[in-house]
């Protein structure tokens, strides 16, 4: 009787929400990160700073849909950074934000192209898809799309140093991204060191696939997967076609919005120092 009694205040004990420090209660009380015509005026306002021209899908109409740039024709390297392909992964977004807001200097400095949400109407709706029902992650190299279109007209003839799409994943338990890189070359694993105290590596596999300390990477057999998941994702076609590393950075939609964005902002640190 007595060990039965305990064992109800333990669980009673592990299913309680308590410690949360007064910083976080307050961005959870505040945050707006479904509000994309709030995102937008602040990615204006950083364009404005950091000097970075602002293109839009239609410039004619009020488009959410806009791209920061300061890339010049012909030039190698810099760095391509995406959120918000799936519109119910809201970490992303505001993660990419707030690291921007934090880093005038660099993008002052740097050749860089942000495209700060690429599906606002899956955001204002906490929806993966558009409002034609498509995973965008998934066609992006369909030039009849066309925001597709117009991202591949932005980055014609660019070569990144890197690409990092920002994601979250409702059924991991911790952090972890994909990594499709040169041979040789790694970036995953020391990324996710700069940030697991925030939140763990997701031990295990994703997608029916092992996982090495929360990374799937990548050298070859892109062709494969492709088919396998349906379409090509944006990261598939940067890696082909214009970064030397693409990776897609995933945290997990369960764990508190506030660590999951700063989880972001440090992965965006760790994207920048590769960019240097
Ligand atoms: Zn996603």
């Amino acid at each position: 009787m007595l060990f039965s009694s305990i064992r109800v205040d333990l669980f009673a004990t592990l299913c309680e929400a308590k410690g949360m420090t007064q910083n976080e209660r307050v961005y959870m009380a505040s945050h707006r990160c479904h509000d994309v015509d709030f995102l937008m005026r602040r990615w204006r306002g950083v364009a404005r700073q950091a000097g970075m021209r602002v293109d839009g899908l239609d410039a004619a109409s009020q488009t959410t849909l806009l791209a920061l740039s300061n890339l010049e024709k012909g030039s190698e390297g810099g760095i391509y950074l995406s959120a918000g392909i799936h519109g119910d992964e809201p970490a992303a977004v505001q993660g990419l934000l707030q690291w921007a807001e934090e880093n005038i200097p660099f993008l002052r400095n740097h050749p860089v192209i942000i495209f700060p949400c690429l599906n606002p109407w899956g955001l204002r709706n906490n929806m993966r898809e558009d409002e034609e029902g498509k995973d965008l992650n998934r066609c992006f190299d369909q030039l009849e799309n066309e925001l597709v279109a117009w991202v591949h007209r932005l980055i014609e003839g660019y070569r990144f140093q890197v690409a990092a799409c920002l994601h979250e994943d409702f059924d991991a338990k911790g952090v972890y991204l994909y990594e499709l890189a040169r041979r040789g070359e790694h970036f995953g694993s020391s990324l996710l060191k700069k940030l697991e105290k925030i939140i763990p590596r997701h031990r295990g596999r994703v997608d029916g696939r092992e996982s090495r300390d929360g990374v799937m990477r990548r050298t070859r057999g892109l062709k494969k997967i492709v088919e396998e998941i349906g379409g090509m994702p944006e990261a598939g076609y940067l890696f082909l076609n214009h970064a030397r590393t693409a990776l897609t950075f995933e945290t997990p939609s369960e764990y508190s919005l506030y660590r999951r964005v700063q989880c972001h902002v440090r992965f965006l640190n760790g994207v920048a120092d590769i960019g240097r």
